[in-house]
């Protein structure tokens, strides 16, 4: 089993993934970053929409809808007895998403109109310096239809906090009420100004005559950029892996699930060319995965059918690991986490378990990924959620049921999940990525017929 080509270099990694999480505000950013990363490496990109010619060793991605992105590696040991290698992760977050009437005046001010998308930790929003990114759909002069992404790179708005001295009752539990008290207030807000979209366009397309906006998907995102933190203090045992990274930490925006969709694109590229490998990174996993592009939705399941990976023997040859994150350990608050499943930080990967399906780890995928951990000197925690305490999901299950493929749900633990600010640990990002690219070039996948 091959470890990371070398030279390998964890600081040019962790900073490659900065980049790209930077660069990726919206899914649809997200997927433009994950395919030009595909590009550099000679991926071809194929259209849904033509006929596809396909040859042994051909490496290949196909996007849907401007977000879901699946890429493939045919490898010399592409027969059916051998299966295929598949890591999934989702490429989209939870934010706030302009509504199509996109502001209105309060009091003076010019707000923006928003509705919330997943599960966002609202109270993080607070005091933060938001942009705005997303995509636009134009008429042109000529009557044609286009669309082009946007990113205002620079903040338009804010969401201020109540003063202590106006609500007494701010520091005790506060409930935030999602229509009133989170739409920003936009900085731009004299009386006549052009719309948001309008404004985006303008700064973005300034050379084409728009005649009309049909349509568009804008979301907020805090304009920090994401930034290793914490000095290396003592030395944890991956050293020889982190060696020329002085950092410990990720803070950033959609650490969950870009951290994922980074390590899954490294390893695939990284991955050796004898086995048939598969990337897929889903939108809409934070609103349950219902829609055309979605985990829950056909688009892995045709795109597999087209490359003849559907073929019942190479299904159940083959293994899915579903990338994405886990919580790690709060120390303030351990009474939240089932004290014997407690991940930390910086000390692995995670396997995550619930018997009711939650997460689609067997007993047969732990052991699959714990035997290449063991192969591999990667140390390995387990997470599972309280008795009393909903467990959160991922794109594992759905697609373990509709394909019938064996599956474990794996991911690196975090801090703040679904905050607009999450962390993550240096040296788990480089354990996640030395575990894809074992799995990737693993012999075996199937312990039981
Ligand atoms: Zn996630």
């Amino acid at each position: 089993m091959a470890g990371l080509r070398q030279p390998f270099n964890a600081s040019q990694f962790l900073n490659g993934m900065l980049a790209f999480i930077k660069n990726s505000p919206t899914p649809y950013h997200a997927s433009q970053s994950l395919c030009a990363l595909l590009d550099e490496q000679g991926f071809r990109r194929l259209s849904e929409t033509e006929e596809w010619h396909l040859q042994e060793g051909d490496q290949c991605y196909v996007t849907r809808n401007g977000t879901s992105v699946i890429a493939f590696r045919f490898g010399s040991n592409s027969k059916p007895t051998h299966g295929m290698r598949l890591v999934g992760a989702h490429l989209d977050s939870p934010c706030l998403k302009l509504n199509p009437k996109a502001n209105f005046e309060k009091h003076g001010y010019r707000i923006a109109n928003v509705e919330v998308y997943g599960s966002s930790l609202l109270r993080t929003w607070f005091d933060r310096d938001l942009a705005i990114a997303g995509r636009i759909f134009v008429r042109n002069a000529d009557g044609t239809i286009r669309n082009v992404l946007v990113d205002s790179k620079a903040p338009v708005a804010v969401i201020p906090s109540i003063a202590i001295h106006l609500e007494r009752q701010a520091n005790k539990i506060q409930e935030i009420d999602s229509q009133v008290h989170i739409n920003p207030v936009l900085l731009n807000h004299s009386g006549d100004c052009e719309t948001l979209p309008q404004q985006l366009l303008n700064s973005a397309d300034g050379q084409v005559e728009v005649e009309d906006i049909l349509g568009f998907d804008l979301r907020f995102y805090d304009s920090n950029p994401p930034n290793l933190i914490g000095s290396e203090g003592e030395k944890s045992n991956s050293i020889e892996l982190i060696s020329d990274c002085s950092n410990q930490y990720i803070s950033s925006a959609r650490i969950d699930n870009l951290l994922s969709c980074y390590a899954g694109v490294q390893a695939l590229i990284d991955a050796s060319d004898d086995n048939f490998c598969v990337l897929v990174a889903s939108d809409h996993e934070e609103v349950g995965s219902v829609s055309d592009s979605g985990a829950q939705g056909r688009f892995l399941l045709q795109v597999l059918e087209r490359i003849g990976a559907l073929d019942p023997k190479v299904i159940r040859n083959s293994a899915m690991l579903s990338a994405d994150g886990a919580h790690g350990l709060h120390p303030n608050y351990p009474e939240n986490h089932n004290k014997q499943h407690r991940p930390v930080l910086n000390k692995g990967p995670v396997i995550k378990v619930n018997s009711n399906q939650r997460y689609a780890t067997s007993d047969e995928t732990e052991a699959v990924i714990r035997g290449l951990c063991t192969g591999m000197n990667i140390p390995v925690q387990v997470f599972v959620s309280r008795n009393d305490q909903p467990c959160g999901t991922t794109i594992g299950p759905l697609v373990a049921s509709e394909i019938g493929i064996r599956t474990v749900d794996v991911g690196v633990a975090q801090f703040a999940m679904h905050s607009i600010r999450e962390l993550a640990g240096c040296d788990d990002a480089v354990y996640f990525l030395k575990l894809l690219k074992a799995f990737y070039d693993s012999d075996s996948v199937s312990l039981v017929d």
